[in-house]
């Protein structure tokens, strides 16, 4: 019989579910082997063994074991670097930072190490953590650099439609998420553009461009923020072909935040 060969690495927990008696199927992004998916046998009966180790968003040191390049990884052990309580103590920080690791588990491929990706997922992680009453921008600025990461970065320097470069003075330009980027006020024949001023737009590269030591100094104004979370979302949604799980939680969440103002949301 074959054995299994022993592996150590960083680690950050993307999703975790319940499998069969006693186990739990768990997705980890990791700084040596990237996405990867991996057994942990026994975890529901032995929380002492693995405590709270895999949930969602949760950084870990992991040692886990495997037949072969590819195989389902056996995690073997892990130890919690940084749980994020904060964020976890927080009910919207803690719905962003769901949204965080969902986008890695969407646009990432198992196998494919990135390391810049894993450390952009953990300072970011940090920053909602501090993001005191305020974890939207983070993640906003989160979403823009990941997309350039990933490979879609929207293009903010020229028209999509007429390749024409942007220049500072225009003001009324829009997104098109069906080819990534703006459009100039020549080009905007039809209406289903996104709102994208110039505000907006200049947020965005600086957001794209600022280091995450920095981030949290990024002022979005009320108007800049909302288009930027429209952009985001639309783009990202029709990138993806469908809506991601932790998205629609959010909206389900913000309509009953507005329908029932006085309510403590955070209590449900
Ligand atoms: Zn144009």
């Amino acid at each position: 019989m074959t054995s299994r060969e022993i592996y150590k690495t960083a680690a950050i927990v993307l999703s975790a579910i319940d499998y069969g008696e006693s186990d739990r199927i768990v997705s980890f992004y990791s700084t040596d082997f990237g996405k990867m998916k991996g057994i942990a046998k026994g975890a529901k009966r032995s929380r002492k063994r693995f405590a709270n180790a895999l949930e969602p968003f949760t950084k870990i040191s992991l040692t886990f074991s495997r037949y072969r390049i590819g195989s389902l990884a056996f995690v073997e052990n892990c130890f919690v670097e940084e749980h994020f309580a904060s964020i976890r103590g927080d009910f919207t920080a803690s719905l962003l930072g769901a949204y965080m690791v969902e986008l890695v588990e969407r646009f990432t491929l198992e196998g494919k190490p990135m390391t810049e990706l894993f450390d952009l997922l953990a300072d970011f992680l940090f920053l909602l953590g501090k993001a005191n009453g305020n974890p939207e921008r983070i993640v906003r600025i989160f979403e823009i650099k990941f997309l350039k990461m990933v490979g879609y970065e929207p293009q903010l320097s020229f028209c999509v439609r007429c390749q024409m470069p942007i220049v500072q003075e225009q003001t009324a330009l829009r997104f098109d998420h069906t080819r990534g980027g703006v459009v100039c006020p020549s080009c905007q024949s039809d209406g289903r553009l996104l709102a994208c001023s110039a505000g907006t737009r200049k947020t965005m590269l600086a957001g794209r461009d600022i280091s995450a030591e920095m981030a949290p100094r990024l002022f979005f104004a009320p108007l800049i923020a909302k288009e930027c979370e429209e952009i985001m979302a639309v783009f990202i949604r029709y990138l993806l072909g469908k809506e991601l799980r932790s998205v629609e939680v959010l909206r389900q969440v913000k309509n009953l935040q507005r329908a029932l103002p006085a309510m403590e949301v955070s209590n449900l």
